[in-house]
């Protein structure tokens, strides 16, 4: 799946890496976070004290990654990152927390995907700078107490409804990332473009902007296929109309929707009569795990208006069957 908005290999990573804005400045859009981020870091920096805990939610590609290493950049300090299915072990995170330095931001993205065990020992870690960790084995076994460093745990989830209670109370810095206008998603794709030197103008960046799912990551995926597109078939200028002619040809369509958007759309009209229908039901309709619409493929329809989430279960709206070029549905009370 071309558009998917998890990063895909390590060479796509790489790419991401380099389009990274590095500082807050450079940071487009999510005015509201930015601007608080601003205000604690540099309070923490003023005071020379460690920055409170930070919870970032939202939908993948919005930039939670980006963030972490931002702020561990306004601070001046190292960031360690790590995800929570890699911590298989509590000794694994113990591990890093030892090495934690003064002041460090420690970034764990996908952080309600810790096993119970491992979150266990990162209580203590959060609240008192402290771990228990047991040394030896049966009787002989006797746990001790370590001191770490005062360090900053940015966590990473896409629903905040996912991490347990105890985790989520113990960040003092909650912030949630939105989708991303096509004007911010435009300026985005012209500073990426800039650095990957393929020439571009206002109205080429506009379009890959506007198909792009408000998600950054998309934006920059686009914009490397269009100038793929430009470079074959064009003159290498991406302009609206090489733009347009390469999304179609990536079947993306006019509204940023792709294969699985509208396959998901599709579904739920003709197989479900617009629905409402169960996420599981839909999820085996087409053949996607249910998280990965609940993560990845609704956020977006929703936002736009295509999907409504009842207390029944998904329906479609009538917006969903104008796209798709269907006849609306006489329901209730119509
Ligand atoms: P997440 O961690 O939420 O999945 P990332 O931080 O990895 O998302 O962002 C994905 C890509 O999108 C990165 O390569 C980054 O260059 C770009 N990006 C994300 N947010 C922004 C932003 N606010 N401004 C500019 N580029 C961004």
């Amino acid at each position: 799946r071309i558009v998917s908005a998890a990063p895909s290999n390590p060479q796509e990573e790489a790419l991401e890496r380099a389009l990274r804005p590095k500082r807050l400045d450079d940071y487009v859009g999510q005015v509201k976070v930015r601007e608080q981020l601003a205000i604690f870091v540099g309070a923490a920096k003023k005071r020379q004290d460690v920055l409170d805990h930070v919870l970032l939610f939202g939908p993948p590609g919005l930039g939670k990654t980006t963030l972490s290493h931002i702020i561990a950049a306004e601070l001046g300090v190292r960031l360690h990152q790590t995800s929570g299915p890699v911590l298989e072990k509590p000794r694994d995170l113990a591990a890093i927390l030892t090495s934690l330095e003064r002041h460090d931001v420690l970034f764990i993205d996908e952080i309600h995907r810790l096993s119970p065990v491992v979150e266990e020992i990162l209580y203590p870690a959060l609240e008192d700078f402290q771990i228990d960790i047991m040394i030896g084995e049966g009787p002989a076994a006797r746990s001790i107490k370590l001191d770490l460093q005062p360090f900053t745990l940015v966590g990473a989830t896409t629903r905040a409804g996912m991490l347990t209670n105890p985790l989520r109370d113990r960040f003092g810095i909650t912030a949630r990332l939105e989708f991303y206008t096509a004007e911010e998603l435009q300026r985005i794709v012209t500073r990426s473009a800039g650095l990957m030197q393929a020439p571009i103008d206002a109205a080429g960046a506009l379009e890959v902007a506007k198909r792009s799912r408000g998600t950054p990551r998309i934006a920059n995926r686009l914009l490397r296929r269009v100038r793929d597109w430009a470079e074959v078939k064009g003159n290498g200028h991406i302009d609206r109309a090489s733009a347009e002619a390469a999304l179609t040809m990536l079947d993306v369509d006019s509204a940023g929707f792709d294969l699985m958007d509208r396959k998901l759309l599709e579904a739920l009209i003709h197989r479900f009569d617009g629905g409402p229908v169960g996420l599981d039901n839909l999820a085996a309709a087409i053949g996607e795990a249910s998280d990965t619409i609940e993560d990845v493929l609704e956020p977006y329809l929703i936002q736009q208006g295509y999907l409504h989430r009842t207390p029944r279960g998904r329906m479609a709206t009538l917006a969903a069957y104008r796209h798709l070029g269907l006849p609306a549905p006489q329901r209730e009370g119509d």
